[in-house]
């Protein structure tokens, strides 16, 4: 396969009337500027025609490609298969809405080959939509851009243009793909930046997302900041505050153990209260008991760290004297 300049992918859910002009529109960016592209429609579960125009778009013009999934599966699936399947040395990414502007392309293009970025986020700075989704998404960006350290407006934006080693090298499952800077920062990728972009307002059909976006993409931001924080090292979260919670718990009963025997041979009077009425009794099972469940549940997440560890690919990007030499001796060995 020659190598392609760009490749760009496109995840699309009932986006039948958009799909003609986008890859006219398109076409016609890429021809003006002379690259050498293709064009890669993720048809998520539609229900509507969209796959038949993908099929005719590829009919007029065979750089416009499709894969379709039998149902649907969300847009983060839809840029995985994506990022799998294309050969271009930089990767786009798009919404299939024309709320992104194909003209946006060349410079981004640009930004990655020759000022050496991996990652430029379009930031809709100029939002096109009701107030109701531009207010919590500043919230969101905030809060994501201050856990992350990314310095980011607009994590969702759809468009987005990767170094080809980016894509190929991280994973975005579950709704990830609002989170794809924050992946690809974990995996080493840190030339990060973003591009003011314009944002058009929807054409043709409707939103695919409704109001619970915010709360999953709360929950996602939860469940992405612990496992950056403790995904190499789970023991150190679960241990700590198992072994916290253990002290306590022991501590407690110690001071319980030590005012029954007070009571019991030194002061020789009868205790006030039977151990099973005071409130610290519980206190201090409750304790001793979570942090021994913290504790092992540490371990078990320990031990499967250890396990997909050691099944890793590391990151290698470049070597120099090892390739060849090392499988040829591999190879006469096993075989
Ligand atoms: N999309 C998709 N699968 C889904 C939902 C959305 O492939 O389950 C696509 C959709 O067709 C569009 C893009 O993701 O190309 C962004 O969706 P949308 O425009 O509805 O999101 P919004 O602009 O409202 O954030
Ligand atoms: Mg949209």
């Amino acid at each position: 396969m020659t190598n392609l300049q760009l490749s760009i992918v496109i995840p699309a859910k009932d986006e039948e009337e958009s799909i003609p002009e986008l890859c006219s529109w398109i076409s016609r960016v890429m021809q003006s500027h002379g690259f050498s592209y293709e064009v890669l429609f993720i048809d998520d579960g539609s229900t509507d025609g969209t796959w038949d125009q993908i099929l005719a778009a590829n009919h007029q013009n065979p750089a416009i490609k499709g894969i379709r999934f039998n149902r649907n599966f969300g847009k983060s699936a839809a840029l995985q298969t994506g990022f799998r399947a294309v050969q271009g040395e930089v990767v786009i990414t798009m919404d299939a809405d024309l709320q992104d502007s194909p003209d946006e392309i060349p410079e981004l293009y640009r930004m990655i080959k020759e000022q050496k970025f991996q990652l430029v986020s379009g930031w809709k700075k100029k939002r096109n939509d009701p107030l109701s989704k531009t207010l919590p998404s500043k919230f969101f960006n905030g809060v994501t851009s201050r856990i992350s350290g990314i310095k980011l407006h607009d994590f969702n934006c759809g468009l987005k243009a990767y170094d080809r080693m980016v894509i190929k090298n991280i994973n975005v499952y579950g709704e990830m793909h609002r989170y794809i800077p924050v992946i690809a920062k974990w995996a080493g990728f840190t030339r990060i930046t973003e591009k003011v972009v314009e944002h058009r307002a929807r054409k043709y059909g409707s939103t695919k997302f409704g109001l619970e976006r915010f709360i999953n993409g709360f929950l996602d931001l939860l469940s992405i900041t612990f496992v950056s924080k403790f995904r190499q090292k789970p023991m150190h979260f679960f241990g700590t505050w198992g072994t916290l919670s253990f002290l306590i718990g022991f501590v407690l009963t110690v001071k319980i153990f030590w005012d029954k025997m007070y009571s019991l041979y030194i002061d020789k009077l009868p205790m006030k209260r039977d151990i099973t009425d005071q409130p610290i009794f519980y206190l201090a099972l409750v304790a001793v008991v979570i942090g021994v469940q913290l504790f092992v549940t540490g371990f078990l997440a320990e031990m499967l760290t250890m396990q997909s560890q050691s099944k890793r690919d590391y990151l290698v990007i470049e070597k120099v004297g090892v390739d060849q030499e090392e499988k040829k001796v591999y190879s006469s060995t096993n075989v």
